[in-house]
């Protein structure tokens, strides 16, 4: 029989009403003949609510204790789901991470796969399942610890689940009835794209639009999976919601295609440093040690040929990361100045800024978005405070209280209401 991966998100499973909702799908999947693994996620809220009593259990908590702890919700729907899908007369299973196995790294916080072996799951499927219902976002590790994918990580399941399983189709039921030019909850002239390019969706999510894990669809495109975001509370057939998928099936060829944005990001400066080799080594080593994810990095070129205090030259160095991981950043800057492998003056943070990005194929062969995007932006009085491109990106890092605006004046700006 075809196998077909349908993921429910947060939202999606938020109550039992929800999940019974969300069953019926199932059941008409199993009624038009395939075999089913659906990928649940934590009830809406659950999840970030675990976080948070790890954290304020321990600030600089063990991430094998905080992995056992935010992998529960998922547990939870997974039970939940089965027994509702067995209510409705579909033959279901629920499944953890350790029992399928999913076999992962022991980077806690942020596993990745290493191996699905199917044998469990097949060998209930050949005795009559119809419905695995798998637990996302979590895994086992080599040492049979619980392990989790990151934040937004059941995606990455399904996606997972749909290359090793050979499905038909990896469908994520979320909140909204596809990818839009935008978040549709920044504006209302965010327009659903019927579908969108691996390339194109990888950037946005890696920008922040969260619709999907940034991992799930750099897996898609390594494994060719057909990926589809719909929504699950609406009425929904095989046109539905986007598609994700090659370049080459794709019509509109617009140069800037999205915006997205990321809000909770934090700019951090280190003050007068040696301007010295391996200076930017002796900085990003200790952080990438601490587990802080630098993203936008900016080094000014010396002030001054010589500085005595420092017997070299000196410069600033700035760079970003998400907030939530400023107290470990200042923590691995303060012990790397103690051990006297870096020296700076002053260590500067800014919490309060936000990255707005916009995307695009047609950027490879187009000059003038960064001028365009920078005009746009200084038209609304909005001060740019670093900026990072890349072939198909441009990222800018702002006030935080201007990113909606900064998300609305971009999207007007390329005219992304209208699909020509
Ligand atoms: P789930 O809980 O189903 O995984 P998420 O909250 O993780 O749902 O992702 C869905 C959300 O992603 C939407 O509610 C929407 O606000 C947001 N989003 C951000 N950018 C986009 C985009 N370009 N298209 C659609 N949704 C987006
Ligand atoms: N429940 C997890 C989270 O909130 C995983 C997911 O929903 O994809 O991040
Ligand atoms: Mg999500």
């Amino acid at each position: 029989m075809p196998i077909l991966v349908m993921k429910f998100g947060g939202t999606s499973v938020a109550d039992l009403e929800r999940i019974a909702n969300v069953a019926e799908k199932v059941r008409r999947e199993v009624e038009r003949g395939y075999h089913v693994i659906v990928i649940v996620s934590a009830m809406a809220g659950k999840t970030n609510e675990l976080v948070k009593w790890v954290n304020e259990t321990s600030a600089f908590y063990d991430a094998r204790e905080y992995d056992a702890v935010v992998s529960s919700g998922e547990n939870v729907t997974a039970g939940l789901m089965a027994l509702r899908l067995q209510e409705v007369g579909v033959p279901a299973r629920s499944w953890q991470g350790w029992q399928v196995p999913i076999n992962t790294t022991s980077q806690h916080g942020s596993a990745r796969f290493v191996s699905i072996p199917r044998a469990n799951i097949d060998a209930k499927f050949a005795e009559g399942m119809k419905v695995a219902v798998v637990a996302g976002f979590q895994g086992v590790s080599p040492e049979g610890r619980i392990t989790t994918l990151g934040r937004g990580g059941s995606d990455t399941t399904a996606v997972a689940f749909a290359a090793a399983f050979d499905a038909e189709r990896c469908d994520i039921y979320t909140d909204v009835d596809g990818i839009y030019t935008t978040d549709p909850r920044i504006t209302s002239k965010a327009r659903k794209l019927e579908k969108i390019s691996y390339e194109e969706m990888l950037e946005l999510a890696s920008l922040g639009a969260k619709v999907l894990q940034t991992r799930s669809v750099e897996l898609a495109m390594r494994y060719k999976v057909r990926l589809r975001v719909l929504s699950s509370f609406d009425e929904t057939d095989e046109t539905s919601g986007t598609l994700v998928c090659d370049e080459e099936e794709i019509m509109e060829s617009k140069v800037v295609s999205g915006v997205a944005h990321s809000r909770d990001e934090a700019k951090i400066t280190l003050f007068t440093i040696e301007d010295r080799p391996g200076i930017a080594a002796a900085i990003f080593g200790p952080l990438a040690e601490a587990g802080v994810n630098v993203d936008m990095i900016v080094q000014n070129i010396s002030e001054k040929d010589y500085d005595e205090a420092h017997a070299g030259a000196v410069t600033d160095m700035t760079f970003s990361c998400p907030v939530d991981q400023v107290a470990r950043a200042k923590k691995a800057m303060e012990e790397a100045k103690a051990a006297g492998k870096i020296n700076y003056d002053e260590l500067i943070i800014d919490t309060d800024v936000s990255k707005v990005s916009v995307v695009g194929i047609g950027m490879r062969s187009h000059a003038g978005v960064a001028a365009k995007m920078f005009k746009a932006l200084s038209g609304e009085n909005i001060n740019i405070k670093v900026i990072s491109t890349s072939e198909i990106k441009i990222s800018v890092l702002i006030d935080r209280k201007y990113m909606e605006l900064a998300v609305q004046t971009l999207h007007d700006a390329f005219a992304l209401d209208s699909a020509v």
